[in-house]
């Protein structure tokens, strides 16, 4: 069991325990968004939305969402397509580790379960890529078990509710395991998916980092904080200076369908010895990010983690690549209309929409492509 509920005393009597779970169940019967992934109990569809909402804010990941499942409706879809169709259709959520440990689960449960996931949390947590709210999740939601889920939402709710603050860092590690033990106390037997998803939901709209909704709280009654608690000072992000080349021709060559203006954009495929983003597309790198003015396209800032990074684009004419740009991976002229369905880094599509060399990629419109397969 991933939370153990007796790790705290008790510190709500049994009646308001009760009485907490039904008006937040009530509460969430009412007012629950409607998303694509709450009218599924299909475990696969669970934990595909689950493992996308991790760092992913919910508006980014309903079209992503929809188009990833359009494309792999299955398991067995999923595992059966090459990797980087999958990076492709995980192109602008970020994090692509997520979507390379998904499909390699998928794989693995495939070949050896036939295509049927676990049904508990313990054996879910054996999966490459699940860990205990993942596992958790998809158990309660799709199987009813009785485990809680512990997201940054539940986290705030909980530590809000039971008046607990953590002004240090060192305190956080103390303070999520009392969290998780509440939260297994809390957890509702006869309904725990429901339970696990109106604390989430409560989170994401009531009781959000900064202005709670209180006066509309379904438990407030309970709150011993009713507003912000005080959380450590957050890490400072820190600011690098990159620069990448925007090189584009045009092929007469290429000129059919899918670009008929027949330009192609050059692109370089990351390393897979990389440990970001590996095997997916960018715009070469340029050996130094001081791009003289005439030469600087824009300006894009692009945060990656703790970084923000404040990435020159120069445009660079075919002749001058060689020179200016530093080559780490395999490099190809792609045709504009099928850059769009490639595997691209978020910041190679923020520049190629920017630059209106193609349209904020439509995402049901990304389609594998063919004979490009990962390095390595
Ligand atoms: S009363 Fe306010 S602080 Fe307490 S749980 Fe509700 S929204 Fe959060």
């Amino acid at each position: 069991m991933p939370y153990a509920g007796k790790m705290v005393r008790q510190i709500f009597e049994s009646g308001t325990i009760s009485a907490l779970r039904r008006c937040l169940i009530d509460w969430y019967e009412r007012n629950r968004r409607d998303l694509p992934w709450r009218n599924s109990q299909d475990p696969y569809a669970i934990w595909v939305s689950e493992i996308m909402l991790q760092q992913t804010r919910v508006a980014v990941v309903i079209d992503r969402y929809q188009a990833f499942m359009t494309r792999f409706p299955t398991l067995v879809s999923l595992a059966l397509a090459p990797e980087q169709d999958v990076l492709a259709q995980w192109s602008g959520l970020g994090y692509y580790r997520r979507a390379r440990m998904l499909h390699k689960a998928a794989q693995l449960v495939a070949a050896q379960r036939e295509g049927n996931l676990p049904v508990t949390s313990t054996e879910l947590r054996l999966l490459p890529g699940i860990g205990a709210y993942t596992s958790a999740a998809i158990a309660s939601i799709a199987h009813g078990e009785v485990v809680a889920v512990v997201d940054g939402n539940v986290e705030r709710v909980l530590s809000r509710m039971a008046g607990w603050e953590v002004v240090s860092r060192t305190g956080a590690t103390a303070l999520r395991r009392k969290i998780e033990a509440l939260a297994a106390q809390l957890v509702d037997p006869a309904r725990p998916g429901d339970f696990n998803q109106a604390l989430m939901e409560l989170g994401a709209t009531v009781c959000l980092p900064r202005n709670p909704q209180c006066l509309t709280c379904p438990i407030s009654a309970v709150c011993k904080t009713r507003g912000e608690h005080k959380t450590p000072p957050r890490a400072r992000m820190l600011s690098c200076e990159v620069g990448h080349a925007l090189s584009v021709r045009t092929s007469h060559n290429t000129a059919k369908a899918c670009c008929p203006s027949g330009r192609e954009v050059l692109l370089e495929q990351r390393p897979a010895s990389v440990t970001v983003m590996p095997g997916m597309w960018e715009l070469p790198l340029l050996r130094n990010a001081a791009v003289p003015e005439e030469d600087l396209r824009m300006t894009v800032r692009h945060a990656i983690m703790q970084v923000n990074y404040y990435v020159r684009i120069r445009t660079v004419f075919e002749d001058d690549v060689q020179e200016l740009a530093i080559a780490a991976g395999e490099r190809r002229w792609v045709p504009l209309g099928e850059a769009a369905g490639m595997a691209l880094t978020g910041l190679t599509r923020k520049v190629l929409s920017r630059a209106r060399l193609f349209p904020a990629a439509p995402l049901d419109s990304i389609t594998p492509l063919a004979g490009v397969g990962m390095r390595g």
